[in-house]
């Protein structure tokens, strides 16, 4: 049995902090899919299209060139047409336009196969919001990471505070409800939870507990 993971979850569940984390610790490779949506809608904001403009987003595809490497430290980077834009894509813009672009069908479909190859081989934590239904729909284990939307507000802010981007707790909840609302609604891939998904809670659990039962699960699942 290939040693996948699929997590999935809405925005600022925690899902990254802990799939690297859980990586780390297990000798695993994460996959950050957000980080790939995100270097497109980045790509979509620099051409000057505006948010919803689906086929100006389809026209700009076959230009582009997006590749995903590991650094020294095994973090993950993003290029886009061979500049690393792994720090521009954190801007907190460039959320609305990654969860734009990613309601375009052929986005999508242009993605597909780089997030699979990277799981060819097993050894892959992979999260998203489509991971467990859609990209490795045959993935061991999958996980379902929530949490109050209050708590992820509160987390992501702190989150953003730590990388020197200015936020309230009001202003990101206001864009996570738009974000998670696109995400859920879209036709294309909605965020929702796998029928064979494992739900994690992690409103009442701080980071140490949470990464404990991610990593429980793992374990038992993979025999560890
Ligand atoms: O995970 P992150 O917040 O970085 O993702 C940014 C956006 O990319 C999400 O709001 C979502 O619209 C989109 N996304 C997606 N499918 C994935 C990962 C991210 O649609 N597998």
């Amino acid at each position: 049995m290939l040693i996948n993971i699929a997590i999935d979850g809405p925005s600022g569940a925690g899902k990254s902090t802990l799939a690297r984390a859980a990586a780390k610790q297990l000798g695993l490779i994460y996959v950050d899919t957000g980080a790939i949506y995100r270097t497109v809608g980045l790509a979509a904001k620099r051409a000057g299209l505006p948010l919803g403009a689906g086929d100006g987003v389809v026209a700009m595809l076959p230009s582009l060139e997006i590749d995903m490497a590991y650094d020294g430290e095994g973090r993950q980077r993003m290029y886009l047409n061979g500049e690393d834009v792994s720090e521009a894509i954190r801007e907190p813009e460039i959320s609305m336009y990654a969860s734009d672009v990613s309601a375009v069908p052929e986005v999508r479909a242009f993605l597909l196969q780089m997030q699979r190859s990277m799981a060819a081989r097993g050894g892959v934590i992979m999260d998203g919001r489509d991971i467990g239904t859609v990209v490795l729909p045959g993935a061991p284990l999958k996980v379902f990471l929530t949490a109050s939307e209050e708590a992820r507000a509160e987390r992501r802010c702190r989150e953003l505070r730590e990388k020197g981007i200015e936020c309230t707790v009001g202003e990101v909840l206001r864009d996570m409800r738009v974000r998670d609302e696109n995400d859920s609604n879209r036709a294309a891939a909605p965020l929702r939870k796998a029928d064979d998904a494992v739900l994690l809670d992690t409103t009442e659990l701080d980071f140490e507990q949470s990464l404990a039962a991610l990593t429980a699960l793992i374990k038992e699942k993979f025999g560890l």
